[in-house]
Protein backbone atom coordinates (compact mmCIF):
# COMPACT_ATOMS: atom_id res chain seq x y z
CA UNK A 1 0.00 0.00 0.00
CA UNK A 2 1.62 3.38 -1.44
CA UNK A 3 2.10 5.69 2.34
CA UNK A 4 -0.90 8.89 1.86
CA UNK A 5 0.53 11.76 0.95
CA UNK A 6 -1.08 14.98 3.27
CA UNK A 7 -0.78 17.70 0.78
CA UNK A 8 -1.06 20.81 3.26
CA UNK A 9 -2.69 24.49 1.29
CA UNK A 10 -2.88 27.53 2.88
CA UNK A 11 -5.06 29.87 1.02
CA UNK A 12 -6.51 33.12 1.82
CA UNK A 13 -9.21 35.33 0.13
CA UNK A 14 -8.46 37.39 -3.09
CA UNK A 15 -9.63 37.18 -6.40
CA UNK A 16 -6.89 35.32 -7.91
CA UNK A 17 -7.69 32.51 -5.67
CA UNK A 18 -9.63 30.28 -7.43
CA UNK A 19 -7.38 30.17 -10.59
CA UNK A 20 -4.79 28.92 -8.30
CA UNK A 21 -6.75 26.58 -6.49
CA UNK A 22 -7.91 25.38 -9.60
CA UNK A 23 -4.52 24.89 -10.95
CA UNK A 24 -3.44 22.99 -8.14
CA UNK A 25 -6.34 20.74 -7.59
CA UNK A 26 -6.02 19.95 -11.36
CA UNK A 27 -1.97 18.26 -10.64
CA UNK A 28 -3.31 17.36 -7.54
CA UNK A 29 -6.25 15.09 -10.14
CA UNK A 30 -3.16 12.88 -11.38
CA UNK A 31 -1.79 11.49 -7.68
CA UNK A 32 -2.93 8.91 -6.26
CA UNK A 33 -3.14 8.09 -2.39
CA UNK A 34 -3.31 11.87 -1.87
CA UNK A 35 -5.56 13.79 0.82
CA UNK A 36 -5.37 17.26 0.18
CA UNK A 37 -6.08 19.46 3.62
CA UNK A 38 -6.94 23.15 2.04
CA UNK A 39 -6.86 25.34 5.20
CA UNK A 40 -8.81 28.72 4.73
CA UNK A 41 -7.46 31.53 6.32
CA UNK A 42 -10.58 32.82 7.28
CA UNK A 43 -12.96 32.71 10.14
CA UNK A 44 -15.11 30.01 7.96
CA UNK A 45 -14.74 27.84 5.24
CA UNK A 46 -14.95 30.33 2.47
CA UNK A 47 -18.64 28.94 0.52
CA UNK A 48 -16.67 29.84 -2.90
CA UNK A 49 -13.84 27.36 -1.74
CA UNK A 50 -16.10 24.43 -0.35
CA UNK A 51 -17.95 24.43 -3.64
CA UNK A 52 -14.82 24.37 -5.99
CA UNK A 53 -12.98 21.13 -4.31
CA UNK A 54 -15.53 18.65 -4.63
CA UNK A 55 -15.05 19.09 -8.18
CA UNK A 56 -11.81 17.71 -8.76
CA UNK A 57 -12.92 14.30 -7.25
CA UNK A 58 -10.07 13.72 -4.74
CA UNK A 59 -10.24 13.00 -0.97
CA UNK A 60 -9.66 16.55 0.59
CA UNK A 61 -10.65 18.05 3.92
CA UNK A 62 -11.67 21.74 4.21
CA UNK A 63 -10.77 23.36 7.47
CA UNK A 64 -10.47 27.32 8.17
CA UNK A 65 -8.43 28.92 11.18
CA UNK A 66 -7.70 33.00 10.45
CA UNK A 67 -4.26 34.70 11.10
CA UNK A 68 -5.12 36.08 14.66
CA UNK A 69 -5.49 39.94 14.06
CA UNK A 70 -2.56 41.36 15.91
CA UNK A 71 -0.18 40.41 13.22
CA UNK A 72 -1.67 41.94 11.24
CA UNK A 73 -1.56 45.04 12.76
CA UNK A 74 1.66 45.33 14.53
CA UNK A 75 4.06 46.77 11.86
CA UNK A 76 5.93 43.72 11.06
CA UNK A 77 5.75 41.09 8.38
CA UNK A 78 2.74 39.20 8.67
CA UNK A 79 3.46 35.31 9.11
CA UNK A 80 1.44 34.59 5.96
CA UNK A 81 0.04 30.53 6.31
CA UNK A 82 0.79 29.98 10.05
CA UNK A 83 -2.45 29.91 11.62
CA UNK A 84 -4.01 27.88 8.95
CA UNK A 85 -0.95 25.92 8.64
CA UNK A 86 -1.09 25.05 12.26
CA UNK A 87 -5.02 23.92 12.13
CA UNK A 88 -4.01 21.70 9.70
CA UNK A 89 -1.09 20.59 12.23
CA UNK A 90 -3.82 19.78 14.92
CA UNK A 91 -6.28 17.88 12.28
CA UNK A 92 -3.65 15.66 11.12
CA UNK A 93 -2.65 15.05 14.98
CA UNK A 94 -6.23 14.39 15.74
CA UNK A 95 -7.37 12.05 12.93
CA UNK A 96 -4.30 10.72 10.75
CA UNK A 97 -1.78 7.76 12.21
CA UNK A 98 0.77 7.33 9.06
CA UNK A 99 1.77 8.85 6.08
CA UNK A 100 4.03 11.94 4.79
CA UNK A 101 3.13 15.23 5.55
CA UNK A 102 3.80 18.31 2.75
CA UNK A 103 2.83 21.90 2.58
CA UNK A 104 2.72 22.84 -0.34
CA UNK A 105 1.18 26.76 -1.25
CA UNK A 106 -1.61 27.52 -3.59
CA UNK A 107 0.60 29.29 -5.94
CA UNK A 108 3.75 26.84 -6.46
CA UNK A 109 4.23 24.61 -9.10
CA UNK A 110 4.58 21.00 -9.11
CA UNK A 111 6.16 18.37 -11.24
CA UNK A 112 4.09 15.26 -10.43
CA UNK A 113 7.23 13.44 -10.03
CA UNK A 114 7.65 15.46 -6.62
CA UNK A 115 5.31 13.02 -5.44
CA UNK A 116 6.71 10.01 -5.85
CA UNK A 117 9.66 11.30 -4.31
CA UNK A 118 8.08 12.52 -1.10
CA UNK A 119 6.10 9.31 -0.55
CA UNK A 120 9.39 7.56 0.74
CA UNK A 121 9.74 10.02 3.45
CA UNK A 122 10.75 8.17 6.31
CA UNK A 123 11.63 11.02 8.83
CA UNK A 124 12.37 13.98 7.18
CA UNK A 125 13.20 14.35 3.17
CA UNK A 126 14.67 17.79 1.75
CA UNK A 127 15.12 18.60 -1.69
CA UNK A 128 15.42 21.74 -4.32
CA UNK A 129 13.10 24.97 -4.63
CA UNK A 130 13.11 26.65 -7.98
CA UNK A 131 12.50 30.57 -8.35
CA UNK A 132 13.53 31.38 -4.84
CA UNK A 133 15.27 34.49 -3.44
CA UNK A 134 18.03 36.30 -5.22
CA UNK A 135 20.12 33.19 -6.27
CA UNK A 136 17.07 31.41 -7.87
CA UNK A 137 17.60 28.09 -6.11
CA UNK A 138 17.39 27.09 -2.81
CA UNK A 139 18.94 23.73 -2.22
CA UNK A 140 21.02 21.21 0.77
CA UNK A 141 23.86 20.87 -0.49
CA UNK A 142 25.51 17.11 -0.08
CA UNK A 143 28.33 15.63 0.21
CA UNK A 144 28.19 11.58 -0.84
CA UNK A 145 24.74 11.85 -0.26
CA UNK A 146 24.85 13.43 2.69
CA UNK A 147 23.39 16.91 3.66
CA UNK A 148 25.74 18.97 5.08
CA UNK A 149 24.45 22.31 4.48
CA UNK A 150 22.52 24.59 2.45
CA UNK A 151 22.52 27.39 -0.59
CA UNK A 152 20.33 29.62 -0.25
CA UNK A 153 20.44 33.30 -0.41
CA UNK A 154 18.53 34.13 3.06
CA UNK A 155 20.60 32.43 5.55
CA UNK A 156 19.58 34.83 8.50
CA UNK A 157 21.60 32.24 11.14
CA UNK A 158 18.86 29.74 10.46
CA UNK A 159 20.02 25.92 11.01
CA UNK A 160 17.69 24.71 8.58
CA UNK A 161 17.37 27.83 5.85
CA UNK A 162 14.80 25.95 3.52
CA UNK A 163 11.72 27.08 2.03
CA UNK A 164 7.93 25.87 3.18
CA UNK A 165 8.14 23.40 -0.64
CA UNK A 166 11.55 22.46 0.05
CA UNK A 167 10.57 19.25 2.73
CA UNK A 168 8.33 16.76 3.57
CA UNK A 169 7.97 15.00 6.89
CA UNK A 170 6.90 11.84 8.10
CA UNK A 171 3.08 11.82 10.26
CA UNK A 172 5.72 9.36 13.09
CA UNK A 173 7.73 12.52 13.35
CA UNK A 174 5.08 14.92 14.37
CA UNK A 175 3.11 12.61 16.56
CA UNK A 176 6.42 12.44 18.33
CA UNK A 177 6.78 15.53 18.91
CA UNK A 178 2.64 16.77 20.54
CA UNK A 179 4.71 20.38 20.86
CA UNK A 180 6.62 21.06 17.91
CA UNK A 181 4.81 23.94 15.71
CA UNK A 182 5.44 26.70 13.46
CA UNK A 183 6.00 29.92 15.25
CA UNK A 184 4.15 33.20 14.28
CA UNK A 185 7.72 34.63 12.61
CA UNK A 186 7.76 35.46 9.13
CA UNK A 187 10.79 33.70 7.97
CA UNK A 188 11.42 31.54 10.22
CA UNK A 189 8.36 29.04 9.84
CA UNK A 190 10.36 26.50 8.35
CA UNK A 191 13.40 26.46 10.57
CA UNK A 192 11.43 26.59 14.04
CA UNK A 193 9.05 24.50 12.80
CA UNK A 194 11.73 21.80 11.36
CA UNK A 195 13.72 22.62 14.81
CA UNK A 196 10.65 21.65 17.04
CA UNK A 197 10.40 18.02 15.63
CA UNK A 198 13.90 17.48 17.19
CA UNK A 199 15.91 17.15 13.34
CA UNK A 200 19.56 16.46 13.25
CA UNK A 201 21.59 17.18 9.99
CA UNK A 202 22.30 13.10 9.32
CA UNK A 203 18.27 13.03 9.92
CA UNK A 204 17.83 14.48 6.26
CA UNK A 205 16.94 12.34 3.36
CA UNK A 206 17.99 13.75 0.10
CA UNK A 207 15.33 13.90 -2.75
CA UNK A 208 15.61 14.84 -6.26
CA UNK A 209 18.13 12.79 -6.97
CA UNK A 210 20.55 13.92 -4.72
CA UNK A 211 19.12 17.34 -4.65
CA UNK A 212 20.07 17.74 -8.27
CA UNK A 213 16.71 18.18 -9.58
CA UNK A 214 13.61 21.34 -9.68
CA UNK A 215 10.70 19.11 -9.03
CA UNK A 216 8.79 22.20 -7.45
CA UNK A 217 9.15 26.20 -8.36
CA UNK A 218 8.05 29.08 -5.28
CA UNK A 219 6.01 30.66 -8.72
CA UNK A 220 4.31 34.07 -7.22
CA UNK A 221 1.30 35.52 -9.31
CA UNK A 222 1.58 39.02 -10.15
CA UNK A 223 -0.86 40.95 -7.70
CA UNK A 224 -3.41 43.52 -9.00
CA UNK A 225 -5.54 45.47 -7.64
CA UNK A 226 -9.26 45.00 -8.97
CA UNK A 227 -10.06 46.35 -12.28
CA UNK A 228 -11.87 49.95 -11.70
CA UNK A 229 -14.66 49.94 -13.73
CA UNK A 230 -17.48 51.69 -13.97
CA UNK A 231 -20.46 50.29 -14.84
CA UNK A 232 -22.13 51.98 -17.36
CA UNK A 233 -25.41 51.24 -19.23
CA UNK A 234 -23.15 50.38 -22.24
CA UNK A 235 -21.11 47.80 -20.50
CA UNK A 236 -24.83 46.46 -19.00
CA UNK A 237 -26.01 46.62 -22.69
CA UNK A 238 -22.78 44.39 -23.79
CA UNK A 239 -23.71 42.09 -21.51
CA UNK A 240 -27.17 41.88 -22.73
CA UNK A 241 -27.10 41.81 -26.11
N1 LIG B 1 -1.49 32.90 2.76
C1 LIG B 1 -2.43 32.90 3.77
N2 LIG B 1 -2.77 34.10 4.35
C2 LIG B 1 -2.22 35.29 3.99
C3 LIG B 1 -1.25 35.29 2.96
C4 LIG B 1 -0.90 34.07 2.38
O1 LIG B 1 -2.96 31.85 4.12
O2 LIG B 1 -2.58 36.33 4.56
C5 LIG B 1 -1.13 31.62 2.12
C6 LIG B 1 -1.02 31.70 0.60
O3 LIG B 1 -2.27 31.36 0.00
C7 LIG B 1 0.08 30.69 0.29
C8 LIG B 1 0.96 30.76 1.53
O4 LIG B 1 0.16 31.28 2.58
O5 LIG B 1 -0.44 29.38 0.15
C9 LIG B 1 2.20 31.66 1.34
O6 LIG B 1 1.75 32.95 1.00
P1 LIG B 1 2.34 33.73 -0.28
O7 LIG B 1 2.31 32.85 -1.46
O8 LIG B 1 1.62 35.04 -0.37
O9 LIG B 1 3.80 34.00 0.23
P2 LIG B 1 5.19 33.96 -0.57
O10 LIG B 1 5.13 32.81 -1.53
O11 LIG B 1 5.28 35.26 -1.28
O12 LIG B 1 6.19 33.77 0.49
MN1 LIG C 1 3.76 31.96 -2.68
Amino acid sequence: DLPTIYFVTPTYPRREQVAELTRLGQTLMHIPALHWIVADDTPECSPMISALLPKFGIPYTHIASPMPQIYRSNNAIPPRGVSNRRAALAWIRSYVKSGVVYFGDDDNTFDLKLFDEIRGTKKISMFPVGLIGSYGISSPVLRKGNVIGFFDSWPAKRKFPVDMAGFAVNVDLILKHPNATMPYKAGYEEDRFISSLGVKMSDIEPKANNCSEILVWHTQTLKKPPPTVKVTMELLSIVDT
